[in-house]
């Protein structure tokens, strides 16, 4: 996936799994530094999977997989959204404040530079004048501005999302893919699980079509394309998921007009 930018990112007929069970098989290939890449595929394919592999939380069952220029610990990750966030006693300016620990440790005190950096973070996620606001008291989307307010402090070369727009709304889902936009700009690689096509084929140049394996990836349009779809959608009954609330859901900007099932 480039055009001529180095790699981050090395699969090496990468496996990952649970338990020995395999849930991701044989990836091959880079990702050139500087991507922005869409993986898409059925509920259960492995997109997630994939994620905590890059960021060393699984350990290969077979292969390898190398990150290039960028330590393990550096790499921003966004999480699955979970309720656990918001369970915590803390207060939004503190939650963001934690993208910075990576750089400035979790007890020592933040300097002027630090707390200006906190402010524009919170700033630019839309969120100034909530800094003393719990955040058990914030709506699903404010707490993923919040959460992608952290991201902007960790100042990653790579960013990984795993469906970062899921039940938020359609306000926050256009402000915060604002900020995807500027970080791939600004020359971040940027590896989102997403679920929405019309969004995938507006801002995504390339895609990974995944059901347990690749089942294509380049160029999103021809990614996207019905025959791979179906093909994911295949293999993902094969494998006993159920498909109607699998791949293609909210797909309401499909190119060939009519609704996958
Ligand atoms: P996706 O994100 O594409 O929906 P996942 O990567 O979460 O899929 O899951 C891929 C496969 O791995 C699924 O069959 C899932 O049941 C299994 N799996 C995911 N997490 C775990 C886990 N913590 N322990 C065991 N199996 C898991
Ligand atoms: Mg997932």
């Amino acid at each position: 996936m480039s055009d001529g930018a180095p790699p981050i990112l090395r699969f090496d007929n990468l496996t990952l799994g649970y338990n020995r069970h395999p849930a991701v098989h044989h990836l091959r290939g880079d990702i050139a530094a500087g991507s922005l890449l869409a993986v898409v595929g059925p509920n259960g394919a492995g997109k997630s999977t994939l994620l905590k592999g890059i960021v060393g939380e699984l350990r290969p069952m077979q292969g390898r997989l190398e990150l290039i220029g960028i330590k393990r610990e550096n790499i921003a990750y966004l999480t699955q959204q979970s309720t656990i966030d918001g369970s915590f006693p803390i207060v939004i300016h503190d939650f963001v404040a934690m993208g910075l620990w990576a750089q400035y440790g979790a007890f020592r005190g933040f300097d002027r530079a630090a707390r200006q950096r906190i402010e524009e973070a919170i700033a630019a996620v839309g969120l100034s004048g909530l800094e003393n606001r719990p955040i058990g008291q914030l709506s699903g989307g404010q707490l993923q501005r919040a959460r992608f307010a952290r991201v902007i402090l960790q100042d990653s070369p790579l960013v990984l999302l795993d469906e970062p727009y899921g039940a938020i709304d359609a306000t926050t889902v256009r402000d915060l893919a604002g900020l995807v936009r500027r970080w791939n700009r600004e020359g971040r690689t940027v590896i989102s699980v997403l679920h929405d096509f019309a969004h995938v084929r507006e801002a995504y140049p390339e895609t990974l079509l995944l059901a347990r394996e690749v089942v294509a990836r380049g160029a999103t349009a021809e990614v996207l394309s019905e025959a791979n779809l179906q093909r994911a959608r295949r293999s993902a009954e094969a494998q006993g998921e159920t498909p109607d609330t699998a791949i293609c859901h909210a797909d309401a900007g499909d190119a060939s007009g009519h609704r996958h099932q």
